[in-house]
C-alpha cells in the first residue's frame, strides 16, 4: 500500500473524545501533524444526550480556547437536590456562591463547537477512517485508511465503547451489562428552573433532571432516567404522553412541573474497562478505554482530563510522542482519578437501588448530613466537579 499522508499523532474516531483528543493534542504540540480519521461522520448529530460539564471541564476547555462557545451554549448548574422516593429529607448542594457546579449543554451543540473548533487549527487535518488493522513497527504505526496508509507515530484509539480498532489489536475488554436503560427526553416546564438540577432516586432507578437554556422562550430540562430495560423500552416506544405522566407522578414537590415530553430515546446501559490504556506507539482512550455508569454525569469529565493529561506529558516530554516511557507515565497519572470516578460512578446508583432496610435508614442519614455538614457537602461537590484531580497544564502557562 502507498502512504498518503505522515503525521505525528493520527486519531481514529468521530465523537467527543477523538475531536477532544485532537484539539488538546494540536494545541500543546503546534508543531506536531495531527490527522483526524474521522471521515465525514460525526456523533452529536443524532444525539439525544446532554452532558454536564464539570468545573474540570470547564477548566481544561478555557485552556483550549473554546469555553466561550461552549458557555453560550449551555445552561449553569446553580442548585441541585438530591432526594428519594417517599422519604422526607432532601439534600441541598447549593446554592454555588460562586462558579456553577456544572454546565448543561446538548450533545449536538457540544459536537457542532469542537467541530468548529477543529477547522481552526492549521496543524489538524481530517481524514477518512481507519480502514484495517493497524501495522506496528519500531518507528510508528501504518493505519489502512481506503487504499492507502497513514504513517504515524502515535496512533489514539478514540472510537467509542464498541471500537473496531481495539478488538483487531487484542486489547481485553471487561464488559458489565447493567441490565438498565436509560430514558431520555427533553421536557417542557411550567415555569423557570432557575438553574436547580434535580438527582432523584425512584423506586426503579435515579433520574436525573438537568436545566437546558431557554429555547424560544420555553423553560427546558434534559430527563436521564435510568430504569430496568423493558420498563424503559416501553416509555419510549409510547407516547410522550405516558412518559410525562409518568414523571410527573414521581418527581419531587422542589420539581418545577413538567408539562410536555418530547419522543424519549432508551439507551441500554453497561460498563466497558479495558485492560490496556497504552502500549507503545498506543493510546486508548474516552468509550473506548471507560465507559461508565452515566448516573454522576462523570463520564466524558473524565475522559477530558485524561486528555489534557496527555497533552501535558508530551508537551513536556518533547521529541516522540509514542515513546512508551513517557505513555506508561501519562497512563499511571491516571490511575487514581479513573478508579475513584469508577467506585463514584457505580457506587452511586447501587447505593440507592437497595431496598433493605439499614440502607434505606444509612442514605436518609446521608442525605440528612449533606444538608447539615458542609464539609461533607463540598467533598461531594468536588467530586462531582472534578475537583479532586488537579487540572493538567494544556498548553505552557507562557504561552496562557
Ligand atoms: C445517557 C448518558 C448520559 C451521559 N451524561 C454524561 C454527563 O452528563 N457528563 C459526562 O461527563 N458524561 C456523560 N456521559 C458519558 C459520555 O456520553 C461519554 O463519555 C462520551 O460519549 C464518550 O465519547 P467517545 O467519543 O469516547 O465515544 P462515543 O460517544 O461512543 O463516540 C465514538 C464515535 O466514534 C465513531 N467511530 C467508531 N469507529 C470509528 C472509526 N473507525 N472511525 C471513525 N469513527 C468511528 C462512532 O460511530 C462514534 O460516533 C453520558 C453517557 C450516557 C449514555
Amino acid at each position: 500500500m502507498t502512504v498518503s499522508a505522515r503525521v505525528d499523532i493520527a486519531v481514529a474516531g468521530a465523537g467527543y473524545t477523538a475531536f477532544t483528543a485532537a484539539l488538546a493534542l494540536a494545541l500543546a504540540l503546534p508543531q506536531q501533524r495531527i490527522a483526524l480519521l474521522c471521515g465525514t461522520r460525526r456523533e452529536g448529530e443524532a444525539d439525544p444526550r446532554v452532558t454536564a460539564l464539570s468545573a474540570s471541564s470547564r477548566e481544561i476547555f478555557s485552556q483550549l480556547g473554546l469555553w466561550p462557545e461552549l458557555a453560550a451554549r449551555s445552561e449553569p448548574i446553580r442548585d441541585i437536590c438530591v432526594s428519594e422516593r417517599k422519604a422526607p429529607l432532601r439534600a441541598r448542594l447549593g446554592p454555588a456562591a460562586g462558579a456553577p457546579f456544572g454546565h448543561v449543554i446538548e450533545n449536538r451543540d457540544l459536537a457542532a463547537c469542537l467541530a468548529d473548533a477543529v477547522t481552526r487549527l492549521a496543524n489538524i487535518q481530517c481524514l477518512p477512517p481507519a480502514a484495517g488493522v493497524p501495522r506496528f513497527h519500531a518507528e510508528g504505526c501504518a493505519v489502512p485508511v481506503a487504499d492507502d496508509d497513514i504513517e504515524t507515530r502515535l496512533l489514539v484509539i478514540a472510537e467509542g465503547a464498541d471500537s473496531p480498532l481495539r478488538g483487531q489489536l487484542g486489547i481485553a475488554v471487561d464488559v458489565r451489562d447493567y441490565g438498565v436503560s436509560a430514558l431520555l427526553a427533553t421536557v417542557a416546564l411550567a415555569g423557570p428552573h432557575r438553574g436547580l438540577a434535580h438527582e432523584h432516586f425512584t423506586r426503579d432507578g435515579p433520574l436525573a433532571l438537568l436545566p437546558l437554556p431557554v429555547r424560544a422562550g420555553e423553560e427546558r430540562a434534559a430527563l436521564v432516567w435510568v430504569l430496568p430495560r423493558d420498563r424503559a423500552g416501553e416509555l419510549a416506544a409510547a407516547a410522550p404522553g405516558l412518559g410525562l405522566a409518568a414523571l410527573q407522578a414521581v418527581l419531587p414537590p422542589e420539581a418545577v412541573a413538567p408539562v410536555e415530553m418530547s419522543p424519549a430515546t432508551a439507551v441500554p446501559l453497561r460498563r466497558v474497562l479495558t485492560a490496556e490504556q497504552v502500549r507503545s506507539r498506543l493510546v486508548v482512550a474516552g468509550n473506548a478505554a471507560h465507559s461508565l455508569h452515566p448516573v454522576a454525569g462523570q463520564g466524558f469529565n473524565l475522559t477530558v482530563r485524561d486528555l489534557a493529561a496527555l497533552a501535558e506529558r508530551l508537551r513536556v516530554a518533547g521529541g516522540d510522542p509514542g515513546a512508551l516511557p513517557t505513555l506508561l507515565d501519562y497512563a499511571r497519572s491516571r490511575e487514581a482519578d479513573q478508579r475513584r470516578t469508577r467506585y463514584f460512578s457505580e457506587w452511586l446508583p447501587a447505593l440507592f437501588a437497595s431496598r433493605a432496610l439499614p440502607v434505606r435508614l444509612g442514605r436518609q442519614l446521608g442525605l440528612l448530613g449533606m444538608d447539615l455538614v458542609p464539609p461533607l457537602r463540598r467533598v461531594l461537590t468536588d467530586f462531582g466537579a472534578g475537583l479532586h484531580a488537579p487540572a493538567a497544564r494544556v498548553v505552557d502557562d507562557a504561552d496562557l
